[in-house]
């Protein structure tokens, strides 16, 4: 492969990264812009008194073939998580607790828990037993790692239409909804059901939902992706933003950042759609036409350095169906699953807050937003500590929705109406399974698709 073509990088996010360490092991010649001070995009940390909070992802599952692989090969060693993830759901005036963990023992104990606080009626539970029947079948295909396995399956339709015709709106209510909301920070109806299924699969059902993650957190991973990438040359400039992707006659030409105009051979765009639509202003109608059906979830994020933990002792979060009307998604306590990252004896409350409700508080000063979350937090724990410090972080896109029949037209754009855009290349979580990996997956696989243009004769 020659070296001296060189390719541009836009954004510096697991997808970016991911595309920027790919092309480099092809010899190409790489430069990434990030258009803000960081690396990692959604994947970010804050520091505060001792305290380190992820405010984006803070999870990776033991089930993310493609960040296990890339750990592995960078020496990142990745560890399950020592403690089970025991917690509670809060319904009808009081919180029921869950044990996980995988051990029989923890297993018995959950499907007590179940019977016992009665989550579902005898027919919302065979609604359950139907639905996890039907994911097994297909448990070779839900993965986070491969989203044309489950192009079948995204009939366009959503999660809540999907559970209506097919199982009923109990199941849905009090066991899908709170679980897929934690996961994908939306609601069943803003969730394609292809996209509910690989994460109500691989985020609980399957048992492999255990985090597995590098001492210090997600940050690390992408630390020493951004290394690798810098060690081949070129470089990640950083607080560098493009204004412009420029196509002429159907290929790419180079971008402009404030420094101006930069030739390049090919540009990875690996921003969001939203952003990909504003700095590609000649982009072809038919690959606009299915970026705007990419839809993002909001979130605002609260974050509580307390002395002592409001939660029983050793549960590490709680959850809140959307029928009990609380401010709260869920809410957990990062000192129990990352204990590195909170100074000894103390506590990290975490609280999600989505949808209309994130909005109003986007609305809020930062005092007030953290406010309203504190007293709402009063109402289920009495006992929550005077906060040591406060941190609010408000996404205004959080995490790609995957709306019914998205990765299917996305699918069809990028071997049709994208392949017709010479040397432009688009990467990010909404162009494989929405997730960390799925963004880096889609970041190795465009850079992939990039090397195998430059081996054309003519370029594609
Ligand atoms: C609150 C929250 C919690 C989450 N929790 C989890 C979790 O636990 N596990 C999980 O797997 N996933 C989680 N996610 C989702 C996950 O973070 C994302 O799916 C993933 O990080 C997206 O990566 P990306 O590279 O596609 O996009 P991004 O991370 O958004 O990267 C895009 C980059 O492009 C840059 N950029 C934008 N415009 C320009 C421009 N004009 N010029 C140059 N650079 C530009 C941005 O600054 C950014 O750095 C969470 C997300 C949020 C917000």
């Amino acid at each position: 492969m020659s070296g001296n073509r060189n390719v541009v990088v836009v954004g510096a996010g697991m997808a970016g990264l991911g595309a920027a360490y790919t092309l480099r092991k092809h010899g190409l010649d790489v430069t990434v812009f990030e258009a803000s001070p960081d690396i990692g995009g959604r994947v970010t940390g804050k520091q505060i008194d001792g305290f380190h909070m992820d405010v984006g992802a803070n999870v990776f599952l033991e089930s993310y073939g493609t960040i296990r692989q890339l750990a592995s090969e960078l020496g990142v060693s990745l560890k399950r998580t020592p403690v089970p993830i025991n917690g509670g759901v809060y319904r009808s005036g009081r919180f029921h607790g869950f044990y996980g963990g995988g051990s029989p023992a923890s297993q018995l104990k959950t499907a007590g828990t179940f019977l016992q606080f009665r989550l579902l009626s005898p027919r919302g539970l065979r609604q359950a037993l139907r639905f996890v029947k039907m994911l097994k079948a297909r448990a070779n295909d839900l993965s986070f790692d491969d989203h044309r396995r489950i192009l079948d399956l995204d009939t366009g339709v959503s999660t809540t239409e999907f559970f209506e015709s097919n199982f009923g709106t109990e199941v849905l209510e009090r066991f899908i909804q709170p679980n897929l909301s934690s996961y994908t920070l939306g609601y069943p109806e803003e969730v394609g059901a292809a996209y509910a299924m690989v994460a109500a699969w691989d985020f609980g059902l399957n048992g492999g939902a255990w985090p597995c993650l590098p001492d210090g957190g997600p940050g690390v991973f992408v630390n020493a992706l951004a290394r690798a990438c810098a060690e081949g040359g070129g470089g990640i400039r950083v607080s560098t933003p493009v204004d412009r992707i420029v196509l002429e006659d159907g290929a790419v030409r180079g971008v402009v950042t404030e420094a101006g105009f930069i030739e390049a051979d090919a540009v990875v765009c690996a921003t969001t759609a939203t952003k990909a639509l504003e700095i590609i202003p000649r982009l072809p109608s038919g690959i606009r036409d299915v970026l705007r059906r990419v839809t993002y979830s909001k979130c605002c994020r609260v974050f509580f350095g307390v002395d002592s933990s409001p939660f029983p002792t050793d549960w590490y979060a709680v959850a809140f169906p959307r029928e009990t009307g609380a401010l709260m998604t869920g809410m957990s306590d990062s000192a129990v699953m990352a204990p590195e990252t909170v100074p000894e004896g103390r506590a990290l409350v975490d609280a999600l807050v989505i949808g209309r409700r994130a909005e109003e508080l986007f609305a809020l000063s930062d005092e007030e937003a953290s406010q309203q979350v504190l007293a709402e937090i009063r109402n289920y724990f009495p006992t929550m500590a005077r906060p040591l410090f406060t941190h609010v972080h408000r996404w205004d896109e959080a995490v790609c929705l995957a709306p019914g029949g998205m990765m299917t037209a996305l699918d069809r754009m990028r071997g049709q109406d994208l392949a017709d855009v010479r040397g432009l290349f688009l990467a990010g979580e909404y162009m494989g399974v929405p997730s960390t990996n799925g963004a880096l997956r889609s970041g190795i696989d465009t850079a992939e698709d990039c090397a195998a243009f430059f081996s054309q004769p003519a370029g594609r």
